[in-house]
């Protein structure tokens, strides 16, 4: 197996892409079966050794940042197993390594779709399951979690569990027993506490009444086992998408159109958009601030200067509905009062890029003024339940007006949870920002939010994490992590401090 122990060697293995300082090990190894990774890991809790895992380090929390004990880069992990066409989708069996860009691109070249789409698509597969990765589809598609059909795993004891969905469930009373063969199973006690109601959510152990055990390892952050194979759910590709960014004078105006937009997809789902008509469903309903179009004023000049904010949306259509969905998302548009003129549209492919990359332009803006200025952004990933989401981005707003900080918001609206970025100018502007940012974790707890809908806890988010669930359901949580890693080799440091796992 290779290994790697040369500083110059290791050294893009001790970071990820939260620029987390201070990341060391004694070595990266490279298992390439399921079978190295389970001996690898056999030895490491026999000499008590701490083991992080390693995807493609495009994570934002720090997760695979190691510090102490080896990496376990997955790299080697990359071969795309099976892809299987059925009658409606398929599914398909790849290893932990292999990038979402190449799943995607094999599966799309059979006709198939896999809808999970964060942003950053050179990350790897198992690092998605294991962050419960989402992005701007989610509002439809939801996350990663409804795809996945099957994990293998490797536990910290060396055993290799292969477990499908519908196989283990957790009893009334929160226990879990995982059979492990032979006679031997993993005994777990699941935590108490009940998850925020929110659209999203990526903080903490997935915890539900009655649960799949399989959804206890996807968004797991490498502290219950390393995913080594995957088999996903496939969908049938989408025959074509529709899509704009409108413009809005008014931001009451903007906010009433999401609802509205959010509501008749919700309904057509469900079967009965008789009054809304239309069938709108929309798969994606994106903001930007004021801020934000300052921003991108730059490179897009054609940005009316009066806008307030902007929606991007997208839906899928056929040959026989696009015109009469264009239509009804016309009509709902202009209810809602868009500046319909200075909007963009676009059906075909290549337009519909145009508009994606607009959506792209804005991070990539933001990190370029930041490397300007020598600073690093303050980010949120906050999101909050439907009905307490517009004071929550008035209170972003006041705030953050009232504090004369730089900043952009922009995000996933129709999932409730917007992307604040406070953009510090020198030190002093850092602290404010830091602080600013607690104080809208601590209002998105009160008002029953999460403290990370997307982005998982890692290293740098766990004392939010302590803020929404409290110390003891943190016990709760080391607890059940020590059923499945009794020498806690795994992942320390995320999700909670390793101080839990001593008590
Ligand atoms: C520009 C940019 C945009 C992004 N946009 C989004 C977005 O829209 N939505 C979103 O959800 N995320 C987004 N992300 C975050 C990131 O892309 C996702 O969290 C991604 O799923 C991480 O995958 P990775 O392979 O890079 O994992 P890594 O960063 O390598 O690891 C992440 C965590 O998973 C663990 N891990 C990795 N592989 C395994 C495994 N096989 N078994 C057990 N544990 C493992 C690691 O130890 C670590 O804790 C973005 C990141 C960037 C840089």
């Amino acid at each position: 197996m290779l290994n790697k122990s040369k500083p110059e060697e290791m050294q893009s293995y001790l970071a990820d892409a939260s620029n987390l300082a201070g990341g060391h090990a004694a070595r990266v190894v490279f298992p390439e079966t399921a079978g190295e990774v389970a001996e690898v890991l056999r030895e490491a809790s026999a000499g008590g050794v701490a083991v992080t895992v390693s995807g493609a380090g495009t994570g934002v929390v720090g997760g695979r940042v190691p510090f102490g004990g080896i990496v376990l880069a997955t790299d080697r992990l990359n071969r795309i197993k099976e892809i299987v066409a059925g009658e409606q989708g398929g599914r398909g069996t790849v290893e932990a390594g292999v990038t979402l860009a190449d799943f995607r691109r094999e599966v799309e070249g059979r006709g198939l779709w896999y809808p999970p789409d964060p942003t950053e698509w050179s990350c790897y597969m198992g690092g998605t399951v294991v962050t419960n990765a989402s992005g701007a589809r989610t509002f439809k598609y939801g996350a990663t979690r409804p795809y996945i059909r099957r994990l293998k795993i490797a536990l910290a004891s060396g055993d290799l569990l292969d477990l499908a969905r519908g196989e283990v469930f957790a009893d009334s009373e929160g226990r879990l027993s995982i059979p492990l063969g032979a006679g031997r199973a993993i005994e777990a006690q699941l935590p108490a506490y009940r998850m925020p109601r929110t659209r999203k959510h990526a903080a903490g152990y997935y915890v539900e009444p009655g649960m799949d055990a399989l959804d206890l390892f996807i968004g797991s952050e490498g502290t219950l086992g390393v995913v080594v194979e995957i088999e996903a759910a496939l969908l049938p590709k989408p025959a074509g998408v529709l899509g704009g960014v409108v413009f809005f004078t008014e931001e009451e105006k903007l906010l009433a159109f999401v609802r509205a937009a959010r509501e008749a997809s919700l309904a057509t789902r469900a079967g009965n958009n008789v009054q809304q008509g239309g069938g709108l469903d929309a798969r994606a309903l994106e903001y930007f601030d004021a801020e934000a179009l300052g921003f991108l004023r730059g490179k897009y000049p054609s940005i009316p200067g009066d806008a307030q904010g902007a929606v991007f949306f997208e839906q899928e259509t056929n040959a026989a509905s696009e015109e009469q969905l264009m239509d009804a998302w016309l009509a709902l548009l202009e209810r809602h009062e868009a500046a319909l003129d200075a909007s963009w549209f676009a059906t075909a492919e290549r337009d519909q890029t145009r508009l994606r990359e607009f959506r792209h332009a804005l991070p990539v803006l933001v990190n370029e003024w930041l490397a300007r200025h020598g600073q690093r952004k303050v980010s949120t990933d906050m999101s909050v339940p439907d009905e307490a989401f517009a004071a929550m981005l008035r209170f972003y707003q006041e705030t953050l007006r009232a504090s004369g900080l730089q900043y952009v918001i922009f995000g996933h609206i129709g999932d409730n949870h917007v992307h604040v970025n406070i953009l510090p100018r020198d030190q002093d502007q850092a602290t404010q920002a830091r602080e600013i940012y607690g104080r809208f974790i601590a209002r998105a707890v009160s008002v029953g939010g999460t403290i990370s809908a997307e982005h998982g806890v890692g290293k740098i988010k766990r004392d939010y994490l302590r803020a929404l669930y409290g110390d003891e359901h943190l016990r709760q949580m080391a607890a059940l992590k020590r059923a499945f890693d009794p020498a806690c080799i795994l992942g320390r440091g995320n999700i909670f401090a390793e101080e839990f796992l001593s008590q």
